[in-house]
């Protein structure tokens, strides 16, 4: 038997069959949009915290992952024998078609976004938190743009399956591809010819939307960019546009209270006690660095300063005035307001990896409204950045950095909300031993223009140099609270002197 080519190749210039795949493009694309939707806010139900909304979601998922879509379409075309007001929209096949496949996909579609928000390190949201980012623009810049970066493959993948099942929508009578083709085949009996011209509509119409959406994925990867480094000249010339953004430097005066007071600190994991009844007090424009074995309770101690932890117990009092108590919950304003004087820098730097160095310094004062326009925002930023030395890198993604200019970005973006202290929390511990030094120099910088800095750090000749005072935690309390002065006195001769010293590597 010979196929009939030119019966095959009549069927390219038939009318219904590109009706019918203008209609297969509409319900695919329609599903696709509304069940990418829908099924975000499902996966964020099935996230919460809340058994009210986690439970309903997970049984959403379950359900219709296990229904077959040609049992959904067949139940929601025949609902209106139960509910005949429906019959108006569900008696129309696109409508039921869309309605079952938008129900099926979203429930795929949660488990792809699940996937993508969970990938997001916890990092990113800690560092939204650090400038102050409510949780709804935690998600809008920061989580969000990167779980869907990273689930678009799959959410495209997702897209031609739903091309493919659209074909099924053909049992409740919806004119699409393969309803066309077997009207005619049913008449001319021509079944091979009219099915392989089905296939080739298919093909087509997959090959231009998944290249489509594959385009955009590719414009979305920031991993695919090219790296792009000012010339000298062109630094020049935005150093010139830059505006200066001086360092807040509270005076220091007598009678002014301390900058950071912590009162009675206390914190425990489980039954592990890290924090028992810290006092601390930083003055203003002191340079605090806190050392000590791992597993002291530094990082901890620095943590709960700007609330990444929650106090059990104790006090956070900032430059005088309440700002954290054990147990309760600061009242918001208290808690905006004390938060953007405090910035915080991580040891593993968490910068916005898809935004430039530029956008990851601009994007709090942004939010925040710092700035009276965006033009005076970059300014502003550019500035930090050439003061962290890293002008001719402003275009760079995180990736494209070193992890030295990594943190001195992220010093930089802390440094763009002009806070009154800044926390360090082990800022070079993830660096190369050749990286330490760009880093600790810029902080050094801080140190001398007056900044108040509390340094959770190894670095003890650094700590020694830099500091007022040197702090030494160990098994969640304060042994030591010494200026380095004391330190280096080797007459001071009490027990827990001699211990720190020991840690710090020097002769007891
Ligand atoms: P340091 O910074 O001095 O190395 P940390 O403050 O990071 O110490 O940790 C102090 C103790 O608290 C450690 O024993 C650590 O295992 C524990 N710890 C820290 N964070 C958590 C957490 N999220 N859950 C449980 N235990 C934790």
């Amino acid at each position: 038997m010979n196929l009939d080519w030119g019966y095959f190749f009549s069927l390219f210039s038939m009318a219904s069959f590109w009706r019918a795949s203008i209609t297969v493009v509409e319900i695919s694309t329609l599903s696709w949009g509304i069940g990418l939707v829908l099924g975000f806010c499902v996966a964020c139900a099935k996230m919460s915290t809340s058994r009210w909304l986690s439970l309903p979601a997970a049984v959403y998922i379950w359900f219709f992952r296990s229904v077959p879509l040609l049992v959904v379409l067949v139940f929601v075309y025949n609902l209106p024998q139960l509910f005949p007001s429906t019959s108006a929209f569900l008696g129309v096949p696109f409508i039921s078609g869309l309605l079952s496949l938008v129900v099926t996909e979203a429930a795929y579609m949660a488990e792809i976004h699940r996937g993508g928000l969970l990938s997001v390190a916890k990092g990113q949201r800690e560092a939204g938190h650090a400038l102050n980012i409510g949780f709804l623009g935690i998600q809008r810049l920061i989580v969000i743009p990167q779980a869907f970066r990273i689930s678009l493959p799959s959410l495209i993948n997702e897209y031609i399956t739903v091309i493919k099942l659209s074909s099924l929508v053909s049992v409740i009578s919806l004119p699409e591809l393969l309803l066309t083709g077997q009207r005619l085949y049913t008449q001319n009996f021509l079944v091979l010819e009219t099915l392989l011209a089905v296939a080739v509509y298919y093909v087509l119409i997959v090959t231009v939307f998944s290249s489509i959406l594959q385009w955009v994925e590719k414009r979305l990867d920031v991993s695919s960019r090219k790296p792009t480094t000012l010339s000298d000249g062109e630094c020049e010339e935005v150093r010139k546009a830059a505006l200066p953004m001086p360092l807040k430097q509270n005076q220091r005066s007598a009678g002014a209270p301390p900058a950071l007071s912590l009162k009675s600190l206390r914190k425990a994991y489980g039954n592990h006690v890290v924090l028992k009844d810290v006092d601390l007090n930083i003055n203003i424009g002191d340079v605090v660095s806190v050392i000590g074995p791992s597993g002291s309770g530094k990082t901890t101690l620095i943590r709960t300063i700007n609330r990444l932890e929650t106090l059990d117990a104790g006090e956070v009092i900032l430059f005088g005035e309440d700002f954290l108590k054990g147990g309760q919950s600061p009242a918001r304003k208290t808690l905006k307001s004390g938060m953007l004087r405090i910035g915080m820098v991580f040891q593993s730097f968490n910068l916005f990896p898809h935004m430039t160095a530029l956008d990851n310094i601009m994007m709090a004062p942004r939010y925040h409204g710092k700035a009276p326009d965006q033009t005076t925002n970059k300014a502003q930023a550019l500035y930090l950045l050439d003061r962290v030395g890293l002008l001719a890198h402003a275009n760079k993604y995180p990736h494209q950095l070193s992890g030295g200019q990594q943190q001195r970005v992220a010093i930089a973006r802390a440094l763009a909300l002009s806070p009154d202290i800044i926390l360090f929390d082990e800022p070079t511990s993830a660096l190369d031993p050749e990286m330490v030094n760009e880093v600790l120099k810029v902080i050094q910088d801080l140190a001398k223009e007056g900044m108040t800095l509390v340094i959770v750090t190894h670095e003890m000749e650094f700590a020694l140099s830099v500091s007022d005072r040197v702090v030494m935690m160990e098994h969640g309390i304060i042994q030591v609270n010494a200026a380095p002065s004391d330190i280096v006195d080797e007459t001071h001769k009490t027990p827990e002197m001699v211990r720190m010293r020991e840690f710090m590597g020097r002769q007891a």
